[in-house]
């Protein structure tokens, strides 16, 4: 069975579907793996590397594809590249589902069938392939050694000979993993960390990592958690009692940084221009939900723009300025995948479509789309 890699095509994806560690343990199954020359460039894995883990390097990404019964990539394929993938062949990747329905459709009528990673059920078992997770880490952590770049000052409380500098105080909004983790960078960084989440689950993970937390907890907030543990979209009244305590608390801040998102809709906003006017000058937002709409009214997706005396960062694709990393973690990721898919006695593809990993992840099967969540949405 052959595995194709294929170089990511998409503006600014500096990540790769494989990793030379990936790569060994695949070919360790009996996989050939083709690895598309040059697909590793952005994460710093070199042909070599791969070619000695065992891949075959192609020249191009139709060699890579050639008899392919499976391909890996961290996006989803732009229309263009459908028709070049192999008819009947499994797809993985991130497939940003809910706003690439064309697509989606486009991939079930090439006969692919295909499969979102960004779908993965949030259970135990599912846990070393949750892709959302291992990128929302490492991204967390970048959003905070981005801020602590673009910062005038210092993190740290500093008791110096010339006189004491005031450590940071640092507002992370959303708690999931990348709020997290961006607290606990935060902490490590030496700032005065709270954060806020309309999940109450949140508000004991915050403060297990030494975080204030920061919310309207009424009976309407002690409700919102979903049934599979993300945010669900909060009732007008809500969101006007939390912007007030946030309005309140934005004021005294130096650094804020929002992650907030609800799964197949628009980031919340969360930052209006009004509270960045109210924050000191010098102080740093950054809008890490950027890429689904943006959490700050004056976000500019791509960019660092100095609105009020405040710099607001924006940058798309986070997890792909940390490419190496995040580009790995997506490897082990898929080739867990991987392995749940694959007989390693008749070194072949052996889908059990009952599993609930592979129910939850399956988009597009036998030229339509099948996933429930989408079946409604189609265009
Ligand atoms: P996410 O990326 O969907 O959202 C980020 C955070 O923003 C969430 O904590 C969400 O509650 C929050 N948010 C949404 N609207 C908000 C608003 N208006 N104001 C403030 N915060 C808001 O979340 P995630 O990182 O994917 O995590 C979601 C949940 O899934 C968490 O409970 C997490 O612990 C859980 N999780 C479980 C597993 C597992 O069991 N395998 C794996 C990963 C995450």
């Amino acid at each position: 069975m052959k595995i194709a890699i294929l170089k990511e095509r998409r503006a600014q994806e500096t990540r790769v579907a494989a990793s030379p560690e990936s790569v060994k343990k695949l070919v360790g199954l009996g996989i050939e793996v083709a690895v598309e020359k040059g697909a590793g460039t952005g994460a710093a894995f070199t042909d070599s590397a791969f070619k000695e883990a065992g891949a075959e390097i192609a020249g191009n990404a139709a060699a890579a594809l050639k008899d392919a019964a499976l391909v890996l990539k961290v996006r989803g394929p732009e229309a263009k590249e459908i028709g070049d993938l192999p008819k009947g062949c499994l797809l993985a990747a991130i497939l940003d589902p809910y706003r690439s329905l064309e697509e989606m459709k486009a991939l079930a009528e090439a006969g692919v069938t295909a499969f979102a990673m960004d779908f993965m059920p949030r259970i135990t078992r599912a846990q070393s392939m949750d892709v959302l997770s291992s990128q929302a880490n490492l991204a967390g952590y970048k959003a905070v050694v981005d801020a602590a770049a673009e910062f005038g000052r210092a993190f740290p409380l500093m008791m110096t000979a010339a006189g004491k500098v005031a450590p940071a105080q640092v507002l992370v909004m959303g708690a999931g993993v990348a709020g997290l983790q961006a607290i606990a960078t935060a902490k490590r960084l030496g700032a005065l960390v709270s954060a806020t989440d309309v999940r109450p689950a949140a508000k004991e993970q915050v403060e297990s990592l030494g975080g204030k937390f920061v919310a309207v907890e009424d009976e309407e907030f002690k409700q919102a958690e979903s049934a599979g543990g993300y945010a669900k979209e909060m009732s007008d009244a809500y969101k006007q009692k939390q912007a007030q305590l946030i309005a309140e608390t934005i004021k005294k801040m130096d650094v804020v940084i929002t992650t907030a998102l609800i799964p197949g809709r628009p980031a919340p906003c969360l930052v209006t221009t009004e509270m960045v006017k109210s924050m000191k000058p010098g102080s740093v937002v950054v809008d890490l939900a950027i890429d689904n709409g943006g959490n700050v009214e004056a976000s500019e997706a791509g960019k660092v723009a100095v609105k009020h005396g405040v710099k607001i960062v924006a940058y798309n694709n986070l997890p792909g300025r940390l490419a190496s990393d995040t580009s790995m973690l997506y490897a082990n990721n898929l080739f867990n995948f991987v392995a749940l898919l694959y007989d390693k006695e008749t070194k072949d593809l052996a889908v059990d479509w009952n599993d609930e990993i592979v129910k939850g992840t399956l988009i597009a099967k036998d030229g339509k789309i099948v996933h429930p969540a989408l079946e409604k949405l189609e265009p």
